[in-house]
């Protein structure tokens, strides 16, 4: 019954989101598809992934839980259940036990497939180390269960606001390119780019990734050093997560930020004949 749910209401949104061809056309609208795709992915980046899943940096109670409300509004299920299943990617990566691995499981389950599938896919134990150490806030585990709150409201807010056109704009059109965006980190970063870091997995980096998904598309360079708050390893790797980090720890909100250590350039270096002085692109970050 969960699992029909969930599939008819994302299905629902996907196709809702061809809406946007029949309500009237402006950039106002396609400036409000673009906070609500990248505002919600960063939520999600920042917060899903390289907070709860990598500890790339800490923040305060108040602050993690604001993201992770804007995180769960992109619709991709709640915090503790995101990271705790991405942790899983991490362990198994492209081999057995990887909950979307394009290579073992195709395409179409690893992009949409795994998500949708809510019996394989809903509880974690709570040995999960998300689970345990993240669990112990209950307004996360809330959040967590009651993840379809924070989209539902964001939906009936913009209705309520601007009717359809700001429906469509700004929640149906957005939550169907995010939620492709993240999927593809999972799907087209296992198959399509390049290879800087000979991992044990297939990852790989991909610019186009890298943009829509806010940073993450440097998927190759994340699977080498996980733990970094950065996931472009250097200033000419798009990441606007990371910009967002830099800037919130400069005002006081994110702090004990994990660096790319500096062993890990040597061996980009040696494999790519990259030269960059780690120092000088500290130097030239855009924050
Ligand atoms: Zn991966
Ligand atoms: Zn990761």
């Amino acid at each position: 019954m969960k699992k029909k749910l969930t599939m008819s209401l994302f299905w629902l949104v996907q196709a809702s989101s061809l809406l946007v061809l029949f309500v009237p056309f402006s950039l106002g609208m396609v400036a409000m598809w673009a906070v609500s795709h990248f505002l919600r992915a960063i939520g999600l980046t920042l917060t899903y992934h390289r907070y709860f899943a990598h500890r790339a940096f800490k923040m305060g109670r108040v602050t993690q839980f604001v993201w992770a409300y804007i995180a769960a509004s992109a619709m991709q299920k709640g915090p503790l259940w995101w990271a705790g299943h991405h942790v899983t990617h991490h362990k198994f990566a492209d081999r057995e036990g990887d909950p979307h691995s394009p290579i073992i499981s195709g395409f179409y389950y690893a992009h949409v497939g795994w998500f949708l599938n809510d019996v394989r896919h809903d509880r974690l134990p709570e040995t999960n180390p998300v689970i345990r150490d993240f669990g112990k806030y209950p307004e996360l585990r809330l959040l967590d269960e009651f993840y379809w709150v924070p989209p539902l409201l964001l939906a009936i807010g913009l209705y309520v606001a601007g009717g359809l056109p700001w429906l469509a704009w700004g929640f149906l059109l957005p939550t169907t390119t995010l939620a492709h965006a993240t999927f593809a980190i999972n799907t087209i970063n296992h198959l399509y780019g390049s290879r800087r870091f000979d991992t044990v997995d297939e990852s790989r980096n991909n610019v186009i990734t890298a943009v829509f998904a806010a940073g993450e598309g440097w998927h190759n360079n994340h699977h080498r050093y996980q733990r970094s708050a950065r996931n472009g390893f250097y200033w000419w790797e798009v990441d606007p997560t990371w910009y967002v980090i830099k800037a919130m720890s400069l005002v006081g909100l994110a702090w004990d930020l994990q660096p790319v250590p500096e062993r890990i350039y040597r061996e980009a270096r040696e494999r790519t004949g990259t030269r960059i002085d780690p120092e000088k692109v500290e130097a030239q970050e855009p924050v």
